[in-house]
């Protein structure tokens, strides 16, 4: 089944908001089964909206458009869908009591504007919208099912997942799922990934491979089209056993659950705990430490120690050893890591240190070099990474290893 996604609004295209609906909705349908091969974003206007109608109709069998659903006069999208379809508006029973018992629901009375809010194309399906007054609207039409969704995402998604998804699969049935195994690999490089895995690259049909470049890691990502979960598994099998026999050494983890879940299920009930020491990322290894509830069990406390008197003074980086090798050094990630675990006295510590731009650089000192120091029970280890983008990127990158390090000598730790 071809969709076609249609966000509505001037606001999109003047760059004011985000069109968040499309790209949801694209996610959402996605994952039903669903091949959305076209959006388009459309101005307030009558007449482009209407062109945008058209276009749409001719090539896809699902039109879903978002915005323009609420009670003023600029709210039109009802009205052109009529006018392309050459559909009469009419009065709409269902819609116009949803709207009265959302208004009676808050105590409120009925602004006379509200009845442009059930007055809708002939032959339309009122959809409720439990958080807000505009109800949705599904209409057959042509041979083609048509979506008018409200613009405000709360409301969009409330519609879309309580009643345009059970009205899609009553009308088309199951469209299958698609399913995927994604792999990080946090120490090799794009182009390497690729030339390893150059056949499947070269064959994919179904399942799928893609490269996606994250903050501090590659995702590999393989994905299967079936009819059931299960098949879709089995279809993954093999590139699985050939993706995991090529690179086994560098998958970090897998991406089913989040870096901070994977860690607080490895130290849960371990009472073990975790100090951070950290310069370049200045807070985000401890702000990602805390993300979770129930994170107090292990995460202590932590220092920014941005400048190197600080790192001298609260972690006793030795001043000579600032000065021999600079801040920016294995010794020195390695010093901090281990003082930290020792000042907040911790079963581990974590440390970067590290160069996030754009100025500071040097011959032998790039941008996005950064030491990640782990210190624990059975001694100290320092990575060096060199990571790539802007400041934002190196930062998150260099916090997404420093936990990804951490995880791994925890996990290396219970088998000795
Ligand atoms: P309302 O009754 O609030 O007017 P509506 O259904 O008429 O709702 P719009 O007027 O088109 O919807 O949009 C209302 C608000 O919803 C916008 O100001 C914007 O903040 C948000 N919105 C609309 N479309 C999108 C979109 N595609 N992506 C993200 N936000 C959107
Ligand atoms: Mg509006």
């Amino acid at each position: 089944m071809i969709v076609e996604i249609i966000a509505t609004g001037s606001e999109l295209l003047l760059g004011d908001t985000i069109n968040t609906n499309s790209s949801w909705l694209g996610h959402a349908l996605n994952e039903d089964g669903y091949t959305v091969a076209f959006q388009q974003t459309v101005g307030d206007n009558p007449a482009r909206m209407a062109h945008a109608f058209t276009i749409a109709k001719n090539r896809a069998d699902i039109i879903i458009c978002t915005g323009g659903l609420g009670p003023t006069q600029g709210d039109i999208t009802r009205q052109i869908l009529a006018d392309t379809l050459h559909l009469p508006m009419v009065e709409n029973e269902k819609a116009k009591q949803l709207v009265e018992a959302f208004f009676a629901a808050h105590q409120r009375s009925v602004p006379t504007e509200s009845n442009r809010e059930w007055t809708l194309p002939e032959g339309s399906l009122a959809l409720e919208n439990n958080r807000g007054v505009a109800p949705g609207v599904a209409l057959e039409a042509e041979g083609k099912t048509f979506i008018l969704l409200p613009g405000p995402p709360a409301e969009m998604k409330a519609v879309f997942t309580d009643s345009v998804q059970p009205y899609l699969y009553k009308r088309f049935g199951s469209q299958g799922v698609v399913f995927s195994y994604r792999y990080a690999l946090y120490q090799k490089r794009e182009l390497e990934l690729e030339n390893t895995l150059r056949d499947l690259v070269d064959s994919q049909k179904n399942p799928t491979i893609a490269f996606l470049i994250k903050n501090g890691y590659i995702e590999v990502r393989i994905t299967a089209k079936a009819q059931s979960k299960s098949e879709a598994k089995e279809l993954l099998a093999p590139w699985d056993v050939i993706i995991r026999e090529r690179l086994g050494a560098y998958i970090g983890r897998t991406l089913d659950i989040g870096m901070e879940e994977l860690l607080r299920d490895s130290l849960k009930g371990t009472g073990k705990t975790v100090a951070t020491a950290e310069s370049c990322t200045s807070g985000l290894v401890g702000k990602r430490l805390g993300n979770l509830p129930g994170s107090s069990e292990y995460l202590m406390g932590g220092i920014i120690s941005y400048s190197n008197d600080c790192k001298h003074r609260l972690l006793a980086v030795p001043q000579e050893m600032l000065a021999t090798y600079g801040a920016v050094s294995e010794q020195v990630a390695a010093a901090m890591a281990e003082g930290t675990r020792k000042s907040v006295e911790t079963t581990y510590g974590v440390s970067t240190t590290g160069l996030a731009g754009p100025g500071g650089a040097t011959a032998d000192k790039p941008i996005g070099l950064v030491y990640i120091g782990v210190a624990g029970p059975n001694g100290t280890k320092v990575y060096r990474n060199e990571l790539i983008g802007n400041r934002e990127s190196i930062r998150q990158g260099a916090a997404e290893r420093a936990l990804y390090f951490l995880y791994k000598m925890i996990e290396e730790d219970k088998k000795k």
